[in-house]
């Protein structure tokens, strides 16, 4: 059992917090956002995530998990603080570490006992030694017994508690060994291999990762496109790739690109930090042209088949999170085509079952709808941005009478072409061999 906080009640923080109180250890989970903090301990989940309220009350129940927003209760006894504040994108696609400063900056100034200090939001090569140099400087001449160690976080929204109970491995960073070791008996009890490395490169671990997955993602989607114009099926040709045991079938999916909170951020940091050092990041900088693209298709296609201009039309959009099982409105795809639909004087109806609070607060200019059917009421196409298990099987024929022209832009090849073209709809998947 060990005495731990953690900094940040975000997807990352609350989730990591939760896991380890399940795990047997004392949890102090703390934030700033002091709204966020009492729903927690009223016992309101402040995000969605599939099985995260049972958690959090079973460790609240057990007397494991606390919630506060006072830094010195948090940290009276912790023995280890992860940091996982949010490390959203600045200006110029750099990472924007003004939290972890804070984070790192009120450690410092609260705790006078050893403590080891782990990273876990994602951040740029670099970071762990700027945090120990915080730390140092904050405290001045009261030297403060510390060590830092990275250990980025690969759990995915939307199945957030599976993926940090199961991972596929756990990576720690530090320049002292015997940290990083204790930091890996908390994860002993998840079975999981577990690689410690130095800070820098378990930094970079993380970054490399996002962007490889990226990469799979718009390399599908560039192929996509081609297949559109050359009349094949994207699908079998994943299928295909996939079944090469060197390629596998993950991340192979056509749509419509990635978004999200980490993927957007994270490939715009690394081409940052790339072009700081001297190199040249060519390959990043066509993994996010592609993703910018496959939304503008979207639009295009849509301006075409609906005669040349988007003015005036009405469009339905189904999914408005970046992805399914998540409330989640970063980046979204559905978001980015709203946008442009908006800008070329489309009205815009959309639904999603998650995130119609997020989307109240992002999209106030389009209108939100109760269900599929109300969205797809008097549009002129409906296009599906997101694969949501209830969007799978649509009743089509209520459909087809509900919308005024039956247009179908399917964004995540997601419904039976075949079927729908014979009910009479003009149905676009992405790279089913449909010429833009
Ligand atoms: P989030 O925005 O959901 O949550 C961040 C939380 O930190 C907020 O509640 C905020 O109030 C709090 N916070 C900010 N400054 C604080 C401070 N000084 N003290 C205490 N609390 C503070 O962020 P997230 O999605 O959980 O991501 C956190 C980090 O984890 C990011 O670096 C992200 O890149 C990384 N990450 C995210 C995911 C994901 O799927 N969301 C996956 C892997 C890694």
């Amino acid at each position: 059992m060990s005495n731990i906080c953690v900094i940040g009640t975000g997807y990352v923080g609350l989730v990591t917090g939760v896991c380890f109180a399940d795990l047997g250890n004392q949890v102090f989970c703390l934030d700033i956002n002091k709204d966020r903090i009492d729903k927690l301990n009223q016992g309101i989940m402040p995000i969605y995530e599939p099985g995260l309220e049972e958690i959090v009350e079973r460790n609240i129940k057990s007397k494991r998990l606390f919630f506060t927003t006072d830094y010195e209760t948090a940290l009276k006894d912790a023995e280890i603080a992860f940091i996982a504040v949010g490390t959203p994108s600045g200006v110029d696609g750099e990472a924007d570490l003004q939290y972890v400063r804070n984070a790192a900056e009120t450690i410092a100034q609260v705790v006078d006992h050893p403590i080891i200090v782990v990273n876990k939001s994602t951040v740029p090569v670099g970071t762990g030694d700027w945090v120990a140099d915080i730390i140092s400087q904050t405290r001045d001449s009261k030297k403060l017994d510390f060590s830092v160690v990275s250990n980025p976080e690969f759990l995915r929204e939307g199945s957030a508690i599976g993926d940090f109970m199961n991972p596929d491995r756990v990576v720690l960073g530090s320049l002292e060994r015997e940290a990083a070791e204790k930091v890996s008996r908390l994860y002993e009890p998840l079975r999981a291999p577990i690689l410690i490395t130095d800070l820098r490169t378990a930094e970079m671990i993380k970054y490399a990762s996002n962007a490889f997955l990226a990469t799979r993602i718009s390399f599908i989607n560039e192929i996509a496109n081609i297949c559109d114009e050359l009349g094949a099926d994207v699908r079998e040709v994943a299928k295909g790739m996939g079944l090469d045991k060197r390629i596998g079938h993950s991340f192979l999916d056509a749509g419509l690109g990635w978004g999200g909170s980490c993927f957007p951020k994270d490939v715009k940091a690394l081409a940052h930090m790339a072009v700081l050092h001297n190199s040249q990041p060519q390959l990043l900088q066509a993994v996010m042209d592609i993703n910018r693209n496959q939304r503008r298709r979207v639009v295009y296609r849509l301006r075409k088949v609906l005669g040349g201009s988007l003015n005036g039309k009405v469009i339905g959009v189904l999914g408005l999170s970046f992805k399914p099982n998540t409330d989640d409105m970063r980046e979204a795809p559905g978001t980015e085509i709203i946008h442009l639909l908006l800008n070329e004087g489309a009205s815009v109806k959309g639904y999603d079952p998650q995130a119609m609070e997020n989307a109240a607060k992002e999209l106030p200019k389009i209108q939100l709808c109760d269900d599929p059917y109300q969205t797809a009421e008097g549009a002129d196409a409906l296009v599906l941005a997101t694969e949501w298990n209830e969007f799978k099987q649509l009743d089509f024929e209520k459909v087809y009478k509900l919308l005024r022209t039956p247009v179908l832009v399917d964004g995540r090849n997601l419904w039976d072409s075949q079927y729908l073209r014979g009910l009479g709809f003009t149905y676009f998947g992405i790279g089913q061999g449909n010429h833009v």
